[in-house]
């Protein structure tokens, strides 16, 4: 089998409410998505998507996502798209770095793979469980009541894990995070994340302050060093996303202790072949597991979702469905949706379904055999 055109789509998502991050610093209302279509001499298509969460999150854009395929395209045309490492290799002989660019490319051959296999791309991979996986919500940063108003709106829909923004003023995060667990139902699993948004005093300020609660941190600094500097002067769990990009990041956080939890964001760390390995460093470590897209679309959502079904039920603490913010659906009616606060695993070959034609409109680009 051979690829013999990949077709690149643009569209602009807009999200249904305006989103802000670090306490806020930084405002979303539309991202920007990148579709790929690859065609084979076989007659099967796959698709992809890389949908960063805008421009001013981390290091990754939209427009940086098309010119990547428009410099990849010759290497990876011709070549068997079961064969993701060669696939890979091609793409890092391409074009070093420049990992989310990547990922729609290594999606798309990946759901040709499980369709010419006749299995969905978690089993592919090695078996999926059928657990339906828990939806973390995304609870932006806000005032103390605006906090407890809107994790009860996800609670009534059946939400039981939520990660709720901080990192804007130090006492106003303590203020929010002891609000929000003295409220805070059995069994739920709530995780701060502060993007970034700390220097390491107002770090050691927050975490210090709320030791008695016991409640886990995600990226409580701007990079690994700056988690790795504080590690020893605060007592609780950390998550790391936004610096877990590349393999030696992974092997880094397992080795130094810098974690409890990775992130994987699949469109930041160059899709699932990738992800795969970091899945695999942290089970070698006892590190648990939240997976999700950066950003985007149902078919985004149901790529992280078959990552999220290979890992150990006890082992993943949820995912994410960003499909819930946006006005736009790309594949009415299909693919995994929130059911009750969770997504369930498509059964179809592949990843599951693909968009309709006419929800992204014409190809912006085409590269041909
Ligand atoms: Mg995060």
């Amino acid at each position: 089998m051979k690829i013999t055109r990949i077709s690149v789509f643009h569209k602009d998502l807009e999200l249904e409410h305006p989103y802000w991050l670090s306490g806020g610093r930084l405002r979303f209302s539309t991202l920007d998505a990148t579709f790929v279509r690859i065609d084979t001499d076989a007659g099967l298509a796959g698709w992809g998507e890389g949908t960063p969460w805008g421009h001013t999150y981390v290091p990754a854009h939209g427009p940086g996502i098309r010119a990547g395929i428009e410099t990849m395209a010759r290497f990876v045309i011709g070549l068997d798209p079961r064969r993701v490492l060669e696939i890979e290799r091609a793409m890092d002989l391409a074009l070093p770095g420049h990992l989310y660019a990547k990922a729609p490319i290594d999606m798309a051959c990946w759901d040709i793979a499980g369709q010419a296999a006749d299995l969905p791309i978690a089993d592919l991979m090695g078996g999926a469980s059928r657990r339906p996986a828990p939806i973390a919500s995304s609870v932006g940063a806000k005032t103390v009541d605006e906090t407890r108003e809107v994790l009860d709106r996800y609670r009534s829909r059946g939400y039981v894990v939520h990660s709720v923004k901080i990192g804007g003023d130090p006492e106003r995060d303590i203020a929010r995070i002891r609000d929000v667990e003295a409220h805070r139902p059995p069994g739920e699993r709530i995780l701060y994340d502060v993007n970034r948004a700390w220097t390491r005093q107002q770090a050691i300020r927050v975490m210090k302050a709320t030791e008695d609660l016991g409640v886990m941190f995600e990226q409580p600094g701007e990079t690994l060093d700056d988690i790795a500097a504080i590690r020893q002067l605060h007592a609780a769990p950390v998550s790391i996303d936004e610096s877990l990009v590349t393999l030696q990041d992974a092997a880094r956080i397992a080795r130094d202790g810098l974690a409890e939890v990775f992130g994987i964001k699949l469109n930041r760390v160059g899709g699932l072949t990738r992800a795969a390995r970091m899945r695999d460093i942290a089970l070698a470590h006892g590190i648990d597991m939240f997976v999700m897209a950066t950003g985007g679309t149902v078919l985004a959502d149901a790529e992280a979702l078959h990552l999220a079904a290979t890992i150990p039920d006890h082992n993943l603490l949820g995912v994410w469905a960003c499909q819930d913010m946006l006005t736009a659906d790309i594949a009415p009616g299909r693919g995994p949706r929130n059911a009750d606060g969770h997504l369930h695993l498509p059964e179809a070959p592949g990843l599951g379904l693909h968009p309709d034609d006419d929800a992204i409109g014409p190809p912006v680009a085409v590269y041909e055999m």
